[in-house]
């Protein structure tokens, strides 16, 4: 063996540098004989040089790999006919064509970080996005490298007697030692980071699947024997994809089966491997005594994104790793959409504008800020990111507004004709829409290339003698690490005109004859600064701006209590009901925070109240979506609105405010629960998701009357439930009471359900982000319990995770308790799984907006990971830019 040291310092990738690889493949033939401890692997390629390439040596990645033998055209070489690195190695003679046959030894059971092939319990399975399958065997590991696979599987047929791999079944047979093997063969080209394999003694539920052309598909998911009960939503959910995609994307399944397998050990939530997607068994396994509401939601999400991908990433995939957001935020657009027409679309919005916010801001906002098409990175683990995916689904849901429905399909399908078999740029997208609707997005695609949350600053003036509205729309956007100066953006800015009785006036130009015939409009913003006037208004309108929520910016819009509680009650769209509520809140809680902050009294506006209380009392409205007006911002949130994030302040001030809430609208609270909490056979839809979830809404307000009543009631529910949804609502609330009754709750929960891995994690995150000041010690103390393994990814980000960012005034602890804690979990972590442990950095990511003394500790705790020795690739990128100036 010839390997050289490992570099000092981990390499940046640029984007500049792209160059089309030197080699192709045409055909890849794999061999494995499968073995926890020692696998091998014969690999066969039959290579030509690209006519596109520089001509360069013939370059393979290989990490971790023990190299048995390598032979070019049948003949073996030996070690002074190629050179290895710590992670490649190099042909310098190979002819224009050739075939190569390597041989390497790989040891599952020695690879905790998950990448390449590893074993989950008793599966060996793999991962190889973004860069695993250079931990399998040399290879030139890159997106734009697409190749026809054919595999083989040997393994003992009574320990694994399921052997999978992508594409369809072609041979199978029994061998003398005991031993068995199959062959697959996917006859569609793709890229290594596509390839998957799975071993093991699986249950296995069927179905059947007619496609548009009537093919017949079979589906199987896999998963451990004891979970054979939990497969039929993610089943079903899979044939609404299929079906959804068909009609709305026109993209029909192209394998004879497709298969999901649920592992335990997985550093994502799933892969979209061609033919065989392989799933955190999190987001798969549900059935109603175990999974809540939100894990059925979570996972009818899952299984169709995974599945879109089959056209979206797989058919046509990305030419490297800084176009991910070409398959990634055009995948959850299309799961966003499915899960709004499966489900509620407002309620959809709400949730998928308020993650964006919550996370994809913050991220903007801070060191890590990076464009939805990256230029650099170091390691690429590292940039699947909100932005990458929440952000890049919103930028294409903008080409989708300016298009509309129609004009977007025409691209979607240009796109996919253009491309299929091939792998492509963010740019290639763009031009498809461009080309199939006559149109220049020169501009637009400034939204790949900087970063940073653009501000959307609005004035209205109304002149009552002329009847005219002045909507004056400016655009600014900070500066982000390597970016001082941006650009104006393309912004459609959706918006509406109401009267002081809440109907909808005319939305009439001075430059148009007249008014358009909808309630809504889209202004397209492209300046600095425009201005529009709206004729024919007899009265002073109320504007409605961002329906929507039509692009991801910050609106700053001055208005006082009165007209954002009038758009809260009359505003035509749902989703500007819910965010004029948020932004009532908001304001509402910042003066009190400031009151807080100088020693006042605490001062609740009436306004407010009265409000909340008709929303409640209410029975016309979507109770899905009274849950979430009655639902008061996040800590988190409402931090990253303050220039110095006070998180004891805002922690009082929230808990008050829910106190005050609760104690005035007890009675309408009361009436409500009542009246939602009626015995029914759970069924996951929209009508009794929206039921429960207001349910349990007014639950935590009656819980924080502080009436021992309302606490036998809580108990009573968690007693009476057939369901996770809410016995899982009970036990957080009692979770917050101190006393002998919540170490009781906790008890029996464990009792009830310790042989379940995903009810024992919601277990752990219950108590990871109690309000108790006793947080941090029971987190402690359960890093040795039984039921916790460093190992896992589900148990780290169930506990360490959960605590440190949705725990923000333990984790922000004075003492800087929580800061060490982090800074010493993940010091542990790098060393099992550097992926894990670079995610879990992401609770310091806002630490410059915290007070003098916060940011000294956290910087402390940054530098002392900084400092540590042999840090990951992974860690090492996200620590330093947080400490760069
Ligand atoms: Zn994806």
């Amino acid at each position: 063996m010839n390997i050289a040291e490992a570099p000092a310092q981990p390499q940046i990738t640029r984007l500049d540098d792209y160059r089309a690889p030197d080699y192709l493949i045409d055909t890849v033939s794999l061999e494995f004989e499968l073995d926890a401890s020692e696998t091998r692997v014969t690999s066969k390629l039959k290579m030509r040089r690209n006519p596109e390439g520089q001509g360069g040596p013939c370059i393979l990645n290989g990490e971790y790999l023990t190299l048995v033998s390598i032979a070019l055209d049948g003949k073996t070489l030996t070690g002074n006919e190629y050179q290895r690195t710590t992670d490649t190695l190099l042909l310098p003679q190979v002819p224009a064509s050739f075939e190569l046959e390597i041989v390497t030894l790989i040891h599952p059971d020695q690879n905790t970080a998950l990448e390449g092939l590893y074993h989950s319990g008793a599966i060996l399975c793999t991962q190889c996005e973004a860069e695993g399958f250079r931990r399998i065997t040399y290879y030139p590991d890159r997106p734009d490298v697409m190749a026809v696979f054919t595999v083989t599987l040997i393994a003992d047929a009574k320990k694994w007697p399921m052997l999978l791999a992508n594409g369809n079944r072609q041979a199978s047979g029994e061998m003398e030692d005991g031993r068995h093997w199959v062959r697959w063969h996917d006859p569609h080209p793709k890229p290594s980071y596509l390839f998957a394999l799975v071993a093991g003694d699986l249950y296995c539920q069927q179905d059947q699947f007619t496609t548009m052309s009537g093919r017949q598909v079979l589906l199987e998911i896999y998963v451990d024997p004891e979970n054979h009960n939990k497969c039929d939503h993610a089943l079903n959910s899979l044939k609404q994809a299929m079906r959804w995609d068909e009609d709305v994307y026109g993209r029909e399944y192209d394998l004879d089966v497709f298969m999901i397998v649920a592992v335990n050990d997985f550093n994502m939530g799933a892969m979209e491997n061609k033919g065989l997607n392989i799933f955190n068994a999190a987001c798969v396994l549900a059935s109603p005594e175990t999974a809540t509401d939100a894990d059925f939601y979570t996972i009818q999400s899952i299984v169709g994104h995974e599945y879109f991908h089959n056209w979206s990433g797989n058919r046509v995939t990305c030419r490297d790793w800084f176009q991910l957001s070409l398959k990634e935020g055009f995948t959850v657009l299309r799961d966003q959409q499915f899960s709004a027409d499966m489900n509620s679309a407002a309620v959809q919005r709400i949730d998928d504008v308020d993650q964006l916010r919550s996370m994809q801001f913050a991220e903007d906002a801070g060191p890590m800020a990076h464009p939805v098409r990256p230029d650099s990175y170091i390691e690429i683990s590292n940039f699947y990111t909100v932005t990458i995916y929440e952000k890049g689904a919103e930028v294409v849901g903008m080409l989708k507004t300016l298009t509309g429905p129609e004009g977007f399909r025409k691209g979607t399908d240009l796109y996919f004709s253009r491309h299929d078999g091939q792998a492509v740029t963010t740019d290639d997208f763009v031009k498809a829409i461009e080309d199939a609707n006559q149109l220049d997005l020169t501009q637009f695609k400034r939204w790949y290339t900087q970063a940073g949350t653009p501000v959307l600053i609005v004035e209205a003036h109304y002149d009552a003698d002329k009847q005219v509205l002045e909507l004056t729309l400016r655009q600014s956007c900070p500066a982000t690490p390597g970016q001082p100066e941006k650009q104006p953006f393309v912004i459609p800015v959706a918006m509406g005109l109401l009267s002081s009785s809440g109907a909808s006036l005319p939305l009439q130009l001075d430059t148009e004859t007249s008014a358009v015939d909808a309630e809504t409009r889209v202004l397209t913003l492209t300046e600095q600064s425009q201005t529009f006037r709206f004729i024919h208004l007899t009265e002073e309108p109320v504007v409605s701006v961002l329906r929507g929520f039509s692009a991801p910016v910050k609106v700053k819009f001055e208005r006082d209590n009165e007209t954002l509680a009038f758009l809260m009650a009359h505003d035509r769209d749902s989703f500007n009901r819910w965010d004029a509520g948020q932004q009532l809140l908001i304001q509402i809680m910042l003066r009190m925070v400031e009151q807080y902050q100088s020693d006042k009294t605490l001062d609740l506006p009436e306004i407010l109240l009265d409000r909340l209380q008709h929303v409640l009392d209410d029975q016309s409205i979507d109770p899905a979506l009274v849950a979430r007006m009655l639902s008061l911002p996040s800590e988190n949130y409402l931090a990253a609105q303050m220039t110095i994030a006070d998180v004891d302040a805002i922690h009082a001030v929230r808990k008050y405010v829910k106190q005050q809430i609760a104690q005035r609208l007890k009675a309408g609270f009361n009436t409500r629960y009542q009246a939602l909490n009626q015995a029914q056979v759970y069924e996951f839809n929209a009508s009794q998701m929206a039921q429960r979830s207001l349910k349990n809404v007014c639950l935590g307000y009656l819980m924080a009357t502080g009436d021992p009543m309302q606490t036998q009631r809580c108990l009573k529910q968690m007693k009476q439930a057939d369901n996770m949804t809410d016995l899982l609502a009970g036990l957080r609330l009692m979770v917050d009471q101190p006393g002998p009754e919540r170490e009781h709750a906790l008890r029996a929960f464990y009792e009830q359900w310790q042989h379940d891995r995903q009810v024992v994690d919601k277990w752990l995150t219950v108590q990871a982000v109690s309000d108790l000041p006793d947080a941090l010690f029971r987190v402690k103390a359960l890093l040795k319990h039984p039921a916790f393994s460093m190992k896992n990814p589900n148990n780290v980000r169930a506990l360490i995770g959960q605590f440190c960012r949705n725990n923000p005034v333990h984790f922000h602890a004075k003492d800087g308790s929580g800061y060490r804690f982090l800074a010493e979990q993940i010091l542990l972590l790098d060393k099992l799984n550097p992926q894990v442990a670079a995610r879990q950095l992401g609770a310091f990511n806002s630490w410059r907006r915290y007070d003098a003394e916060r940011q000294a500790l956290m910087k402390k705790s940054l530098s002392d990971i900084a400092g540590a020795q042999d840090l990951s690739a992974d860690v090492y990128e996200i620590v330093n830019k947080y400490l760069a100036d």
